[in-house]
């Protein structure tokens, strides 16, 4: 009958059926990845029920998991609009969350990937207020995160930190064996100017001495990092900052976007746009020089006996699976010969054999 009277009706739910309201919606305008509002790798995104009800907490498969510690944000970055759609930071309590982390834990995830807008940022909108987990007292401040987390035995690996000071203490943790060592650091530019432009925290950081002194008390850190090139009034001179600072930095993953005005960001305001060509142009000057300097960094790992998080078998039987080195969906892959059965979620040592710009290729061993 409703049907009747309304024949584009996309889907009738019951009341508070979110899920199914979302998949319709869904199917009917497929989501866009947006590198610049969204959390989650493009691939993670589903339309299916399952994902609208659970984005941002699990739609892994069953060995990670995603741990969302706060919603929001209190900066004003010119190109992110995402202040003006989450508002400001929300933390959850640390105790909400390492209850959750445990939830996890025992269901069998062996990592967990904390994710926020601005993880550096935890809990200073609840005065970093503490809780009782298991016994002790923890603050909700991300160093109190980490080592409570730390606790679990399952890989913690952090997303979306800032090159704040208060940063330099989480590295001590990375070298004891608590959190993974591995930041994924959004530095989105090198060059002073444009990040000032850019309305960046921290801009105004030695972001090279930083990375020098954490690489020096946790020589095994691995830097994950996203760019833009293009950004409206980036000359040569700023993207050639840009390049030098890239080269010294040696991170070792990075992500490169050209810069697409946002609807309702404050950057489409700013003067001399670079044109598409342009930024075109510097997206692959970017990228070759960060493909070398990947290359030399995974070169290091040949030799090497590592831990690796079995992810799947293909249907031709390949296995891969990742290190400490690697995020699900943004990283490279660790792909494995073995003569012993491995399924997926099955951690493994593996001695390094080969590695390219991205992969590395390694032998497991039996223990
Ligand atoms: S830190 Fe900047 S880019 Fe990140 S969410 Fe906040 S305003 Fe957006």
């Amino acid at each position: 009958m409703i049907r009747d009277k309304f024949p584009d009706l996309l889907s009738i739910s019951g009341p508070q059926d979110y899920a199914t309201v979302m998949n319709a919606v869904h199917s009917a305008v497929p989501y866009q990845h947006d590198p610049f509002v969204d959390l989650l790798p493009a691939k993670r995104r589903s339309a299916s029920a399952q994902a609208a009800q659970e984005v941002g907490v699990k739609l892994t498969p069953k060995h990670y998991a995603y741990l969302k510690i706060s919603e929001g944000c209190n900066h004003k970055c010119s190109f992110c609009i995402i202040p003006s759609m989450r508002g400001k930071l929300a933390s959850r309590s640390v105790v909400d969350v390492l209850a959750e982390a445990e939830k996890l834990d025992k269901a069998g995830v062996k990592e967990l990937l904390v994710i926020s807008q601005d993880t550096s940022a935890y809990g200073s909108d609840l005065k970093y207020a503490g809780g009782s987990w298991r016994g002790h007292e923890y603050r909700t401040s991300m160093l109190d995160l980490c080592r409570g987390l730390g606790q679990l035995g399952v890989w913690v690996r952090l997303h979306y930190v800032y090159p704040y000071p208060h940063v330099d203490e989480i590295i001590p943790l990375m070298a004891q064996g608590l959190v993974l060592p591995y930041l994924d650091i959004p530095f989105q530019h090198g060059s002073p100017s444009v990040l000032k432009r850019m309305k960046r925290p921290a801009f105004a950081e030695n972001t090279l001495e930083r990375i020098k002194t954490w690489r020096k008390i946790c020589p095994e850190l691995v830097i994950r990092s996203t760019f833009i090139v293009g950004f409206p009034g980036e000359t040569e001179a700023e993207f050639q900052e840009l390049l030098d600072w890239l080269k010294e930095a040696k991170l070792d993953r990075v992500g490169c976007f050209q810069y697409s005005p946002v609807d309702g960001a404050t950057a489409n305001d700013l003067a001399d746009p670079v044109p598409d060509d342009i930024k075109a142009e510097r997206y692959e000057r970017f990228m070759k020089t960060q493909a070398k300097i990947s290359k030399a960094r995974l070169k290091k790992m040949v030799g090497r006996t590592l831990d690796v998080l079995v992810d799947e078998i293909d249907e031709d039987g390949v296995l891969s699976g990742r290190s400490y080195a690697d995020a699900p969906e943004i990283d490279g892959r660790v792909y494995l010969s073995c003569d012993f059965p491995l399924k997926p979620g099955q951690m493994v040592r593996a001695k390094v054999l080969e590695s390219n710009e991205h992969d590395l290729h390694a032998e497991a061993i039996e223990e």
